[in-house]
């Protein structure tokens, strides 16, 4: 079908989003796809992101099992952790996971070129031997990266990408930010035995989440030894004869082993030729994009997080997806990015769907159902732990606008409650649905009165 073009699609990005829009548009529609990739394939989510943290999230559990395990009555000791046979077996099974988004690839008869790509003109891609190739539509799927702030010796701290391949783990370290990155790698750290130091800038660390639920986890990570700071930032980093001095503004001068910005990330999207062949890009370089996800030029489209909409992967997957139905299915299809669940992998873990009782509280009038308790399984190992389990409910329609919980597996269980909320379910159906006992979050289907109005 290539008609004069080399291709019917040429993919720039191997990533999540990249690779399922070039397998599915050539395995199942038999498009001709090329798709160039430069650095790994199965990008930051498989590479240096959602897999290798939620390993390492695994890895850092098991520090506080065998004390809960003898509060249970089993004679069990701890040991040590070793983090060269942990990281050995993480890089194979990353090795192992880029192997099989090759042959996805592969199998689906999509041709893979190991290149840095640029876009020449609307319809050809430049490589980066030099040679070019024409196609029909150019997907841009190029992801982001991690930024530092733009400071002095700023390259004296890492970033989320360099954890994964620390010769050894710092005796401490100081994370800067309180987003998803650096909560998450805060509680990994601190249970894999790193003295964890964290500042962040604001008041209360996951700014944009339920205000109560980021309380909790924000509680629960200085419980459990991360040395939180609040409203404080860095001024000033320098290379130090024991490892990184930092100063901050809460005026304190400490030197940590390590430091690491966990500052955002940004759009991949500069020098890619995209602005001189008239592709629109915002402030923070995102490639703007309609609901179908395509550019000014009507032959280049852009997905996932490159376009900086909802950076999640399963996010970028259905754009992938949604691209391919509008393009080669014959089916106009935007994407639906309202109520979309999500998890913080901070322990505790963090689910959340919908609208916090902040942000439903400006719309209407709303009814805020919640519960806060100590967990039957730590409780009776006399551990502190308490889990949240929360509705916001509308006063006029009934209808559940957002459900927040801080629990272990959070993440698990609001899959589930996110198919009830983005169904529209009210209050009273969830009341309907009849308890799973003793279970945590058998709560959110008994809690009978509301704790306040907002
Ligand atoms: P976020 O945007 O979530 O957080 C960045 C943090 O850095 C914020 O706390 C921000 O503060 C702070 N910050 C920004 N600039 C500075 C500065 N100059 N000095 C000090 N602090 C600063 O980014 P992340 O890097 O944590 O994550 C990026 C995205 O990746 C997330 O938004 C999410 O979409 C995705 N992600 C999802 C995960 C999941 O689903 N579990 C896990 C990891 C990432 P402030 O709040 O004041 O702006």
């Amino acid at each position: 079908m290539a008609d004069a073009f080399d291709f019917d699609l040429f993919v720039i990005g191997g990533g999540s989003g990249g690779v399922r829009a070039a397998r599915v548009a050539a395995g199942e529609y038999g498009v001709k796809v090329g798709l160039a990739e430069d650095d790994r394939y199965g990008g930051t989510c498989v590479i240096r992101g959602c897999v290798p943290k939620k390993l390492m999230v695994f890895a850092s559990e098991y520090a506080g099992m065998p004390a809960e395990a003898a509060s249970y009555g089993w004679d069990v000791q701890g040991g040590a952790f070793d983090w060269n046979r942990f990281r050995g077996k993480l890089q194979a099974e990353l090795d192992r996971l880029e192997g099989v988004y090759r042959n996805l690839l592969a199998g689906s008869g999509v041709e893979t070129f190991d290149l840095r790509a640029t876009v020449k003109d609307a319809h050809t891609v430049a490589l980066a031997d030099g040679t070019t190739k024409t196609a029909k539509h150019i997907l841009i799927a190029t992801g982001g990266y991690p930024v530092r702030p733009d400071m002095q010796n700023a390259e004296l701290g890492i970033v989320s990408d360099d954890i994964f391949h620390l010769e050894e783990l710092p005796k401490s370290i100081l994370i800067i930010g309180g987003g998803y990155i650096a909560c998450e790698f805060a509680c990994i750290l601190n249970g894999l035995g790193v003295e964890v130091t964290q500042y962040y800038r604001g008041a209360q660390i996951l700014r944009g989440f339920d205000d109560e639920a980021r309380g909790l986890v924000s509680e629960s990570m200085s419980q459990s030894g991360v040395d939180l700071h609040l409203g404080t930032n860095i001024i000033e980093l320098s290379q130090g004869e024991n490892g990184i001095n930092v100063k901050s503004t809460n005026g304190n001068e400490r030197s940590f082993d390590q430091v690491m910005f966990a500052t955002g990330r940004d759009p991949a999207s500069r020098n890619m030729g995209l602005e001189d062949v008239g592709v629109r890009l915002g402030r923070k370089g995102q490639i703007e994009v309609n609901e179908y996800s395509q550019t000014e030029v009507p032959s280049i489209y852009a997905i996932g997080d490159v376009t900086d909409r909802v950076n999640l992967t399963p996010v970028a997957i259905r754009e992938g997806m949604a691209f391919v139905e509008t393009v080669f299915g014959g089916r106009p299809t935007p994407v639906d990015h309202d109520l979309i669940a999500s998890a913080v992998f901070t322990q505790p873990e963090m689910g959340t769907v919908g609208l916090s009782e902040e942000e439903a509280s400006e719309k209407e009038e709303v009814e805020i159902y919640a519960t806060s308790f100590k967990p039957m399984q730590t409780s009776f190992a006399e551990k502190p732990d308490r889990v949240l389990m929360k509705l916001v409910v509308s006063k006029a329609t009934r209808k559940v606008l957002g459900c927040h919980i801080v629990a272990p597996n959070a993440g698990e269980l609001i899959q589930m409650v996110g198919i009830a909320v983005k169904a529209g379910l009210t209050k009273e159906q969830f009341d309907a649905t009849c308890a799973v006992h003793p279970t945590m979050s058998e709560e959110l289907v008994t809690m009978r009165k509301s704790v306040r109005s907002a």
